[in-house]
């Protein structure tokens, strides 16, 4: 496939491409320009050229457009899903969710791309105050690998209702989704240069959007070291960005919980598109009255999974995205064996036969009794591997889980409304679930607290950040 810049698919000035593997096989599915800092430029020619026009056409026309290819894109979502399992490995089920996540926020800020209005004052003394909203020009959007349909998404539906132009660049091992979706919102009437994909390296690529003075706001999504050297790169042009990086969210169960709901709910919320979810179950806290039934009734469900290629019907969950990531939660797990840290209860290994040699898969994993200065309940594990710890009592579970650099997500598990409203008072996070976990509705604001990034995407707020205030005083 091709990058897309002013409505054209094209080549990288360098004329050089790479490839993109099937996680499951480790095969080449596709090439893509090999994008530099020369085509960032040309991307931001086109965006620059395209905003004029589409920031003065109605709002209600815009949102037409996005609703629109919403709708094709839900017609298509199997062979979307498809794609996306192809490139990112997650289950097909997963992959037409995240597609139909892609259309439900398109939908959602068509809905409320008209509802921009701005306000009004008659001040004595100054006159009749407006104060009007207007987009801020070229913004860019810096994705990662494990929910690309979805991301882009969050990012491209408030910019572009908003009537800002927008340059996206994918992760390199996830570009092909994107580019179809580009493509689906040119086919709706997109006008050319309002989107501009842009494969290539984060070392290159990234970093030009990041130093380039004409972007105006940089949504990221990725790892905070990732995410501190974005911001650096984009100080200088006093550019705006919104940082959602990464989480460790703690799920506390309490003694009350229901437990074969709440054993559900940690498989599901830990083993979900492999682990590798920002808002994925990543630490677990269960109180001791029930510790023991717990965790082996989730070791039981999660020897129930079955992994494979995310195309084989009946799969549970797929590979890990990529070779890198793999080897990060091998030596995770093996640094955790030789420290005796905690009782692997299942799993623990990359998993053997002719199925699984040539892919990126990791068998998903329960640790229990994981002492509380284990580096898995420190950093953020993006995988299939769950720690767990007993805790006394929810005071205890409580101060645990805040005990973090982390502030992203986090869930309480109870039936008991005292112990609802002391952990949704104390719990530092972006996002709280009570008796859930893991979903995100475009209409409420998302994003972390603490290391887990700055600012909020989703919900009218994301709208607003896509927007600028211009006050104009009249004196009559
Ligand atoms: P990453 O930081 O390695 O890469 C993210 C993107 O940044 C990629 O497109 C990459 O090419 C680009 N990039 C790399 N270096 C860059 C640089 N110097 N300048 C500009 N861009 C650069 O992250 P990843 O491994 O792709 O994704 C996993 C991380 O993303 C996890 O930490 C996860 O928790 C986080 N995440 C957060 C959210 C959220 O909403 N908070 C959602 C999904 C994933």
């Amino acid at each position: 496939m091709q990058m897309l810049i002013d409505g054209n698919r094209c080549d990288s000035c360098s004329g050089q491409t790479f490839a993109v593997r099937n996680p499951a096989t480790g095969t080449v599915i596709d090439t893509v320009p090999l994008g530099g800092v020369e085509d960032i430029d040309r991307a931001v020619e086109a965006g620059t050229a395209a905003f004029e026009a589409w920031s003065t056409i109605p709002a209600r026309e815009r949102g037409r457009i996005l609703f629109v290819a919403a709708q094709e894109v839900r017609r298509q979502n199997r062979s979307l899903g498809a794609l996306l399992t192809a490139e990112q490995g997650k289950p097909l089920r997963e992959a037409i969710d995240e597609i139909n996540g892609f259309a439900y926020t398109l939908e959602y800020y068509h809905g409320i791309a008209a509802s921009n209005h701005g306000e009004y004052a008659n001040l004595p003394g100054y006159g009749h105050a407006l104060v009007s909203r207007v987009p801020l020009g070229v913004c860019a959007a810096i994705i990662p690998w494990n929910m690309p349909a979805l991301i882009m998404g969050w990012k491209v539906g408030p910019a572009l209702a908003a009537g800002n132009t927008m340059i996206l660049k994918p992760a390199s091992t996830a570009p092909l989704t994107c580019l179809a979706l580009a493509g689906i919102l040119g086919e709706a009437g997109l006008p050319a240069g309002v989107l501009n994909i842009v494969t290539g390296p984060g070392e290159t690529v990234g970093r030009a959007i990041a130093r380039h003075p004409a972007i105006r706001k940089i949504s990221f999504t990725g790892e905070i070291a990732t995410g501190r050297r974005v911001m650096e790169d984009a100080a200088p042009a006093m550019k705006r960005v919104t940082l959602e990086l990464g989480g460790s969210d703690p799920m506390i169960v309490c003694s009350d919980a229901d437990i074969p709901a709440a054993v559900e709910g940690a498989a599901r919320g830990r083993f979900y598109n492999c682990g590798q979810t920002c808002t994925a179950i990543k630490r677990l806290y269960v109180d001791e009255k029930i510790a023991q039934e717990f965790t082996d009734r989730l070791t039981e469900r999660i020897r129930s999974m079955r992994i494979g290629s995310g195309m084989t019907e009946g799969v549970a969950m797929g590979p890990m995205n990529n070779r890198a990531v793999q080897q990060r939660i091998v030596d995770l797990v093996e640094a955790a064996r030789e420290g005796n840290e905690g009782t692997i209860r299942t799993g623990g290994s990359v998993p053997h036969g002719e199925d699984f040699h040539a892919g990126y898969f990791y068998e998903p994993t329960l640790i229990t009794d994981v002492p509380q200065d284990s580096v898995l309940l420190a950093e953020e594990v993006f995988g299939p591997v769950l720690p767990a710890v007993s805790v006394t009592d929810l005071d205890e579970a409580l101060s645990l889980a805040n005990k973090s650099r982390f502030g992203l997500g986090a869930s309480v598990w109870t039936k008991n409304l005292d112990c609802v409203d002391q952990a949704c008072s104390g719990l530092k996070a972006g996002i709280i679930w009570v008796n859930q976990h893991l979903r995100i509705p475009p209409e409420v604001p998302f994003g972390g607290m603490k290391e887990s990034g700055l600012g909020r995407e989703n919900g009218y707020e994301a709208l607003e950040d896509y927007l600028e205030k211009k006050t104009v005083l009249i004196r009559p």
